[in-house]
């Protein structure tokens, strides 16, 4: 498959570890499955314990002179890598598709959203700034510094492998830390070719680093535990961040964690119909309904639910599925075999509960692990849908009376990642976003992902923000001067 890239030199087959690639550990290697047929992309490098402290010493040294370069000299790297980002766009849009199956005009959209990430945060990192506070005595003046925290574990997850480490690497670069990423064992080829355009942009040798592997707790347990590593990134599902976040408390370690979600995307009566169908269909069935603020739960208000189910049905009928690689393809496979058969137990749970099958409900001929984009309608709480992140092409309908039952409903989850509004009265949309329990709300909008902008969730959906000006400020610690002596009389 590298011969389907116009720079071949971005298909990695090795580990970068402090600069250098390796392409073998005493541990043999493990393969890359491509989603649409589980054939074998590449077999990459299994690191455990010995790569990833390798990594960590050479992130510590370079870390020393990266925090002392001026934060225009990071500023001007990180423009150079965005540049180049943008320039093998193709390329990378390819190894997305190859890797995780979202089709090529998603993969593209992912670079560009990657690609953002590196030039805000190349802009952010001069505006870093302290504070002068009025001393506690006359003779005091107290300072305060913004300064890089160390070096960085991120642990990224395989539903947006480009820009899920690119919306992390690009405050940390900035902020002047360094840091290893240990990407999802199966998406790992975004992460290497990023490494790659990193390299050649002038990144420092030890900088960013890159960990392949399978060994996945051996990985993580090293990143989480060695004492040189002073903050963790993540990004992935609740249940795993909640594991790591108490294997990081032993050496109290900073963290910030992106975690699943479980999205209420909730239909007023007086909404713009045709803005809200096009919505959830843009909201459910981008990267086949993988993402974290995915559309899970769709409340409908009775006035306008026959007419909603409708539209979204005609839309979602509509859709082309296939091999991404292929033009004009909507909707690629699921990541593997184990994600379609969740996908078919909470269809089967819902159905068995009464919910009715308006569209789909079966897996297609296509490959192991592609599902027909699907609409069931008369879903309620109890089913398993409602509780769990379906992670899947599901379009789950609910019926609500009242506004008071829609954010009841809403904020009946242990999640608080995304959620929507549909209607036209301001009022209405106001009152009902405090009350919404998430740390993101569409308003009449079902795409709400941009590099300006705070990503994160409340409740178990995470800890942090990612992203806007407040991005950088999870790579930094603040320092306190308290200078005395300084009498002006
Ligand atoms: P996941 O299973 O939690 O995996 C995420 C990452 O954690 C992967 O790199 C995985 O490695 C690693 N991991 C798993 N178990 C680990 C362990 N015991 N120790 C150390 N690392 C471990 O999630 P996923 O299936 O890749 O991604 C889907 C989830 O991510 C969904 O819940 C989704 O909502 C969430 N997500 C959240 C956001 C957000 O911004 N809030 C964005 C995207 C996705 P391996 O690949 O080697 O297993």
């Amino acid at each position: 498959m590298k011969h389907l890239l116009n720079d071949p030199s971005l298909w990695r087959e090795a580990a970068f570890i402090g600069g250098e690639w390796i392409s073998s550990t005493a541990h043999g290697n493990y393969p890359v499955r491509n989603p649409v047929d589980q054939s074998v992309l590449v077999e990459l490098p299994r690191c455990r314990e010995a790569e990833v402290q390798s990594a960590i010493v050479a992130a510590d040294a370079a870390f020393r002179t990266w925090r002392a370069t001026t934060a225009r000299h990071r500023a001007d790297v990180l423009r150079q890598w965005y540049e180049l980002i943008v320039t093998n766009k193709e390329d990378l849009a390819i190894l997305i598709t190859l890797e995780e199956g979202k089709p090529l005009a998603e993969a593209r959209g992912e670079i560009d959203y990657a690609a953002s990430f590196v030039r805000w945060f190349s802009e952010e990192a001069t505006r870093v700034r302290g504070d002068v506070i009025a001393g506690a005595r006359d003779t005091q003046r107290i300072l305060t510094l913004r300064e890089p925290i160390g070096v960085c574990a991120a642990i990224t997850p395989w539903n947006f492998p480009a820009a899920m480490i690119t919306r992390k690497a690009g405050p940390a670069l900035a902020a002047g830390c360094t840091m290893v990423v240990k990407p999802a064992s199966q998406t790992p080829l975004s992460a290497l070719a990023l490494a790659a355009l990193a390299q050649r942009a002038g990144v420092p040798a030890g900088v960013f680093s890159v960990v392949t592997g399978n060994d996945t707790r051996a990985i993580g347990g090293e990143l989480t535990s060695h004492p040189l590593i002073r903050k963790l990134t993540f990004t992935g599902s609740t249940e795993v961040g909640r594991m790591l976040l108490g294997q990081a408390a032993d050496t109290i370690k900073k963290c910030s964690m992106e975690l699943g979600g479980n999205a209420p995307f909730i239909v007023f009566d007086d909404a713009n119909l045709d803005a809200a169908a096009e919505g959830i269909v843009a909201a459910k069935f981008r990267n086949t309904g993988q993402a974290c603020i995915s559309a899970n739960r769709v409340l409908i208000q009775s006035g306008v639910y026959d007419e909603i189910a409708r539209r979204v049905v005609e839309r979602v009928a509509a859709l082309r599925i296939g091999n991404g690689l292929e033009p004009g393809v909507q909707v690629g496979p699921l990541i593997d075999a184990g994600a379609l058969a969740k996908v078919e137990e909470h269809v089967a749970d819902a159905l068995a509960q009464g919910a009715a099958l308006l569209h789909g409900g079966r897996r297609l001929a296509l490959g192991d692990s592609f599902y027909e984009p699907t609409v069931l309608a008369g879903v309620t709480r109890t089913m398993r849908i409602a509780r769990e992140e379906t992670f899947g092409p599901i379009a789950a309908l609910f019926r609500f009376e009242t506004d008071d039952d829609a954010i009841a409903m809403a904020n009946d989850t242990e999640y608080g990642l995304a959620a929507y509004l549909y209607s036209r009265d301001a009022a209405r949309i106001w009152r009902n976003a405090a009350r919404i329990e998430a740390g993101m709300v569409g308003i009449n909008c079902g795409l709400i992902s941009n590099e300006v902008a705070p990503f994160g969730g409340v409740k178990q959906s995470g800890l942090g923000r990612e992203g806007s000006h407040l991005g950088i400020d999870e790579f930094t610690e603040v320092k306190y001067l308290c200078w005395d002596g300084l009498a002006v009389a």
